[in-house]
């Protein structure tokens, strides 16, 4: 059976171009880059030109790039690095309810280190209102943490607002990139943000490699110690090969998903009654789509349609195997049920009408066997 990949929120394939780059590294790159000798040379140079790729992919200066193992270590390293810096005695962060468990999780740690830490709730479209954002900054607020784009909707903050707002209060503001960077064209650096993490697997590169962007004269405390690598902020050997794969991926010219992901869309919302997109009415991923389906729960059509060929999910690819409804869902206001009946398909590269068209037919067939099955909905319904 054909297998179609809807899931690219989660991981993407690793791109032809990428993994040419990344075998040529494995080949001729090997040795370590802070060598002096010639074979060490070369890896630097390597390591250095990834660098420099990812830099251009962000608008920014290849020094202001950290390598790191991953979207969640860049998470890490920009909060807890920030806010361990800053040697106010009392200190306070905000974020919103709606993070990553990278940011999420690391927020937890530091109110676990005697910071106060204010998680601001979205509207029903998951969009966090500048004006509230601004009400909730204090003088002892060190850094502010809002996402760019929403792993399970798609949703976009409109984070150049909420950085010069954090600005012009002197606060440091950080953006989780993770899913925006590559789809949007947008630079940190030209919108007055300190912070900015992404992460190679969602680029179609592989696991183990992710960057933070770090505004030249951003102060972070490291998370590793030991040697002096990435100008003292991440102690550790440098993966050359990850990096030139992530540099090869930062490179790569991407389509527009925004026409697939309509007729996805459109599609299922013409064939399949009562169900809705998540988030509908703000900004979006141009490759995200978030359905409710009134009556059904997500989990089985998940199945039913991996049974037929499709790969989507239930949302978060963390919290998928857990039957506890998507926080994000809740935060914008959906019932536990509601949430539990939402399903996240996102696109990528390789992604075709044809495909798009078969899962539409799919998503179609399953949807309808499984009201069947479902008393409530039979019950709901006229
Ligand atoms: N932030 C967001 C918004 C994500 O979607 C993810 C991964 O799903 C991460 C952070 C963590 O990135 P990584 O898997 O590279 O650790």
């Amino acid at each position: 059976m054909n297998r179609h990949y809807f899931d690219h929120n989660a991981t993407t394939p690793i791109a032809p171009l990428v993994r040419e780059a990344m075998l040529r590294a494995v080949d001729e790159a090997w040795a370590n880059p802070s060598s002096i000798h010639q074979d060490g040379q070369r890896a630097r140079q390597t390591f250095e030109q990834a660098r420099s790729q990812v830099a251009a992919l962000l608008g920014c200066g290849p020094k202001e790039i950290v390598f790191t193992s991953g979207g969640t270590e860049a998470d890490n390293l920009a909060i807890l690095g920030a806010v361990r810096a800053d040697s106010r005695p009392r200190k306070h962060v905000l974020t919103t309810a709606i993070e990553h468990p990278a940011v999420l999780e690391a927020c937890a740690a530091l109110e676990r280190e005697g910071v106060a830490v204010t998680y601001l709730q979205p509207n029903r479209d998951g969009l966090i209102d500048p004006d509230v954002f601004c009400r909730q900054l204090r003088p002892e607020t060190v850094l502010a943490s809002v996402m760019h784009a929403n792993n399970e909707t798609g949703g976009i903050q409109d984070i150049a607002a909420l950085a010069a707002a954090a600005a012009e209060a002197g606060v440091l503001f950080h953006s989780d990139g993770v899913q925006a960077a590559g789809k949007l064209g947008f630079s940190p650096a030209t919108a007055g943000i300190g912070l900015y993490s992404i992460s190679a697997h969602k680029l179609n590169a592989p696991k183990g490699c992710g960057a933070l962007y770090v505004r030249s004269g951003v102060k972070l405390a490291p998370l590793l110690f030991g040697g002096r690598q990435e100008r003292g902020r991440r102690a550790g050997t440098e993966s050359v090969t990850l990096a030139a794969a992530f540099g090869a991926a930062a490179a790569l010219v991407r389509n527009d998903m925004r026409p697939l992901r309509d007729r996805l869309e459109q599609g299922i919302l013409a064939r399949v009654p009562d169900a809705h997109v998540n988030g509908a009415n703000g900004p979006r991923l141009p490759n995200t789509a978030n359905i409710r389906f009134d009556g059904i729960s997500a989990e089985s059509l998940v199945i039913a349609l991996d049974l037929r060929g499709f790969a989507v999910s239930t949302g978060a690819a963390c919290s998928s195997g857990s039957v506890e409804p998507s926080h994000v869902l809740l935060a914008m206001g959906l019932s536990p049920e509601q949430a539990r009946s939402s399903v996240r398909f996102s696109l990528g590269l390789g992604n075709t009408e044809e495909q798009v068209d078969l899962l539409v037919e799919a998503v179609t067939e399953c949807a309808a066997r499984l009201r069947k099955l479902s008393p409530a909905y039979s019950e709901a319904s006229p």
